[in-house]
């Protein structure tokens, strides 16, 4: 059988889902026993183990090129864990997201790495799908570098060079109450909160449909009152911000600027954007092999949502997600087709080469 499926399949069978640290162990495992007389680095933290394999017995200084892939899934239904194939294409949880691209970086890792001349590297994490912190961000923070990074996610043989970054805020208005017939008496907090959200919402517009700008969106807006003929003294609004990788310096104080006093703006969460150039000599390179393999020049494109490269670009490392055909996306009918899983290693193999 088709070595990329019978491993994805082996892969598909443990449901890997963040909650459970013992599948994520176990997941890896797999992924261990099939790169026996490699180096492996292992490491955890927060009870989320992730490797580093690579062909000598010590870790490189810096990979000229490493290789990634997340072997968590979302969670799903019992059957997705039992793998199936039809019609050319591999069914179950992770089929697309990732282990049929994890599977086919495995076993080019295997084939290629220990003949290549220069240092390449294969990370498998264990928690992309919940932010990558304790994964190749833990990684990263104990060592890890490398001058180029592919991760293996489903991007239909496109290189995907950047994502939106994140920041999320709280709002929080303490105001003066007094009995709602006399509301000039008080000082409403949640119409605080609101001038502050409307003046972020002003700048940042929800689009009429999709386009490549910074958007936020409101997520709630609470207040302890729950009284109606009484001026609220206490508000907050929390509000999701999604911005563009060039906005990473600016976009903090541009919300600070938007803040109707006395509200209190709050960062609860600040992800970097992703961003490589994509005139970044190692894209370049991938251009052609994949133009080679498929007879297509890929094409270089946007997403709204990040992956782990964000963390690498966030440390100054190139990086982008390049990766097989499929469909179904954290959806109860998740595929990979098989056959792009051979192209996908035609393309990795024919890239790898090119640098010896
Ligand atoms: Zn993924």
């Amino acid at each position: 059988m088709n070595q990329a499926v019978s491993l994805a399949k082996e892969l598909i069978k443990i449901p890997s889902t963040a909650e459970k640290p013992q599948a994520l162990t176990r997941v890896l495992q797999v992924a261990q026993l099939r790169l026996k007389g490699f180096g492996v680095r292992k490491f955890i933290s927060d009870k989320t183990p992730s490797l580093l394999f690579y062909p000598g017995k010590t870790q490189p200084k810096k990979f000229k090129l490493l290789l990634n892939a997340h072997l968590d899934v979302v969670p799903g239904k019992p059957g997705q864990f039992n793998p199936s194939v039809k019609n050319g294409r591999l069914y179950g949880r992770g089929a697309q997201d990732m282990k049929g691209g994890a599977a086919s970086l495995i076993l080019v890792f295997k084939t290629l790495a220990k003949t290549l001349n220069y240092p390449v590297g294969l990370q498998l994490v264990t928690d992309e799908e919940i932010g990558g912190t304790n994964g190749a961000k833990h990684q990263l923070k104990n060592g890890l570098t490398a001058e180029f990074v592919i991760a293996g996610e489903p991007t239909e043989f496109r290189i995907n060079n950047q994502s939106k970054g994140i920041v999320r805020v709280d709002l929080v208005a303490h105001g003066k109450t007094a009995h709602g017939a006399y509301p000039w008496r008080g000082k409403n907090a949640v119409s605080l909160v609101t001038k502050t959200v409307d003046n972020i919402l002003k700048k940042y517009p929800v689009p009429q449909k999709e386009a490549w700008r910074t958007t936020a969106n409101l997520s709630w807006i609470k207040t302890d009152n729950q009284t109606t003929n009484k001026v609220p003294d206490q508000a907050e609004a929390r509000l999701d911000i999604r911005y563009l990788p060039q906005e990473i310096k600016t976009i903090k104080a541009s919300l600070k600027d938007l803040v109707a006093l006395p509200v209190k703006l709050k960062f609860v969460a600040f992800e970097p954007a992703q961003f490589t150039k994509s005139t970044n000599p190692f894209i370049k390179k991938l251009i052609q092999a994949t133009h080679k393999i498929t007879g297509k020049k890929p094409k270089i494109y946007s997403t709204h949502g990040g992956s782990d490269i964000r963390l690498f670009n966030a440390r100054g490392i190139g990086g982008i997600t390049f990766g097989p055909i499929g469909g179904g996306l954290h959806s109860d009918q998740e595929w990979v087709d098989i056959k792009s899983l051979n192209t996908y290693q035609k393309i990795l193999t024919r890239f790898l080469i090119s640098y010896t």
